[in-house]
C-alpha cells in the first residue's frame, strides 16, 4: 500500500495508481452512482424510487445535511443516520479571495485531509480556441454578443492530497502524495463551491441563473494517477447537470492513463502538459518523462477520438531562460506539425522553495507570435488570484509554508 507523507524518489507507477480507499468514506452518500445509492436502500428494505430520491437530493439540490432531504420521511432520514450515512460533501473551512473576483477554498474532508479548489468567474482563458462550447461563448462575448444575464465561471478541481510527478516548477509536488480523492471528494468540491455561490443547475437549488459552468480537473494532484475515481466523478459531475463537454482534464503524461481515456464513451476535453520541447529539458524539469517520453505521449494522443473541431490542448508553462527562447518555440512547432492542437501558454507562477525565473514579458510575446505563425492557435493564460496565490501550481503548498497570507474566514469554520 501506500506510505504516509511524502514519497520522494523513485515512483511505482503501478502503486501510484490506488484504488479509492473505502475506509475513508464508506458512508458518504455523496459520489454514489444509482446503482450503489439503490443498494444502500435496498439493504435497509426500502423501496427502489427512495434511491431516485436520494438521487436528485444529492446532485439536483445538493443537500447538504439529511435533514434536508425532506423527500424522505423522518423515519427513513432517521436509519440512514443510525446507520451510519451521512451526505459527506468537503467542508470549505478557509477562504481568500483576490481583487480580481478568483476565490480559493481550502477543502477539508472527513479525515481532516485538506485539498484547494478555486473558483474563477469568467474563466481563465484555458478554453479559449478548442472547439468546445466555452471556446464558443468566448468567442460570441469579444464580438460584443454577451447575452442577457449570461454568466460563467471556471472551478479548478483537485484530484489527490498532494502529488507523486514531482515537477520541479510545481508547488504541489513539494507535498509529495498523501493520497487520492474518492470519487465523492472530487465531485464533492464542485458541489461544495456551487453551493457558496448559489448557482443554479437547471432547476436545482440555487439562484444565481443562467450560468455556464466550466470545469477544469487542473488543482492538486494527477488525474490519471487516480484514474477510476476521476472518472466516476465525471459521471456524478454529469449526474449534477454539468455536461462533460465542459471539463477540461490536464495529465502530466501518465501514458496508461491516457490511452484508458481513449476508449471511454463519455470523456472531457484533454490537456497534455508538454511544458518542454524537447526530452532533455522535460526530463529536467519533469522527471516522469523518463518513463514516457514526448514520442510515446503523442503516439498516445493519436488513439483518442477526437470530434471534428476539437483540439488537443497543450499546456506549456513557461519558465525564464529554461524552456522560453525563439529555439524552443521552433522546436514546439515540429513537434505539433500536422495535429490539429492548441497551445496554451502559461507564466510560471512562482512559489516559496523553487529555484526558477519568471520569462521576460518580450519572451513571452515573441514565443507566443512564433507559434501563431506557425500556424497553432496559441493563448496567453490570463494569470488569475496571483495575489492569494491561487494560480496554477500554488495552492495549498503556499498554506502550509506561509500561513500568515491566507485569512480565516471564522464564518466558515464549523468546529
Ligand atoms: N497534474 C496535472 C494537472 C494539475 S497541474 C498536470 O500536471 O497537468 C495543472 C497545470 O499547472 C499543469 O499544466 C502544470 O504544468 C501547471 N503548473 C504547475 N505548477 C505551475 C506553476 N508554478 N506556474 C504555472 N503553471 C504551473
Ligand atoms: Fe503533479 Fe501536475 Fe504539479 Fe506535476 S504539475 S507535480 S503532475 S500537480
Amino acid at each position: 500500500m501506500w506510505e504516509e507523507g511524502r514519497v520522494s524518489g523513485r515512483v511505482d507507477w503501478e502503486v501510484a495508481m490506488m484504488t479509492e480507499s473505502n475506509a475513508v468514506r464508506a458512508k458518504a452518500l455523496f459520489g454514489m452512482a444509482a446503482e450503489e445509492l439503490r443498494a444502500v436502500v435496498e439493504g435497509l428494505g426500502l423501496p427502489k424510487y427512495r434511491a431516485v430520491q436520494l438521487a436528485d437530493a444529492l446532485y439536483k439540490q445538493r443537500v447538504e445535511g439529511l435533514e434536508e432531504i425532506t423527500t424522505l420521511p423522518v423515519e427513513v432520514r432517521g436509519r440512514l443516520v443510525a446507520e451510519g450515512y451521512e451526505v459527506g460533501l468537503p467542508e470549505i473551512v478557509q477562504t481568500a479571495k483576490s481583487v480580481d473576483g478568483t476565490e480559493r477554498y481550502l477543502m477539508r474532508m472527513a479525515d481532516g485531509e485538506t485539498v484547494e479548489t478555486v473558483w474563477m468567474p469568467d474563466g481563465d482563458g484555458g478554453e479559449r480556441g478548442d472547439g468546445s462550447e466555452a471556446a464558443e461563448e468566448d468567442r460570441e462575448q469579444d464580438s460584443g454578443n454577451r447575452e442577457q444575464g449570461y454568466k460563467r465561471a471556471t472551478i479548478c478541481v483537485s484530484s489527490q492530497v498532494g502529488c507523486a510527478v514531482n515537477c520541479q516548477f510545481c508547488l504541489t509536488a513539494k507535498l509529495g502524495i498523501r493520497r487520492n480523492l474518492t470519487a465523492g471528494e472530487i465531485a464533492g468540491q464542485v458541489a461544495a463551491v456551487l453551493n457558496r455561490q448559489q448557482v443554479r443547475i437547471g432547476s436545482g437549488k440555487g439562484v444565481e441563473t443562467p450560468s455556464r459552468i466550466n470545469l477544469v480537473f487542473m488543482g492538486m494532484g494527477e488525474p490519471f494517477l487516480n484514474y477510476d475515481a476521476f472518472m466516476k466523478a465525471v459521471h456524478v459531475l454529469r449526474g449534477m447537470g454539468i455536461p462533460e463537454s465542459r471539463m477540461t482534464v490536464s495529465t502530466s503524461g501518465i501514458l496508461p492513463g491516457i490511452l484508458q481515456f481513449a476508449t471511454e464513451p463519455v470523456r472531457p476535453k484533454l490537456a497534455l502538459s508538454l511544458n518542454a520541447s524537447n526530452d532533455a529539458i522535460r526530463r529536467e524539469i519533469m522527471p516522469i518523462t523518463k518513463k514516457w517520453d514526448i514520442a510515446a505521449l503523442l503516439e498516445a494522443l493519436r488513439t483518442i477520438p477526437f470530434g471534428k473541431r476539437e483540439h488537443v490542448t497543450f499546456e506549456y508553462v513557461l519558465l525564464g531562460g529554461v524552456n522560453d527562447q525563439p529555439e524552443h518555440a521552433r522546436e514546439v512547432l515540429a513537434l505539433l506539425a500536422g495535429m490539429k492542437a492548441k497551445v496554451n501558454l502559461i507564466v510560471w507562477n512562482p512559489g516559496p522553495g523553487i529555484d526558477f525565473q519568471q520569462p521576460k514579458p518580450e519572451d513571452v510575446a515573441v514565443f507566443h507570435r512564433m507559434l501563431i505563425d506557425g500556424g497553432i492557435p496559441t493563448f496567453t493564460r490570463r494569470p488569475r488570484g496571483r495575489d492569494i496565490f491561487a494560480a496554477c501550481g500554488q495552492l495549498k503548498r503556499t498554506l502550509e509554508t506561509e500561513p500568515g497570507l491566507v485569512e480565516i474566514s471564522a464564518a466558515s469554520v464549523r468546529l
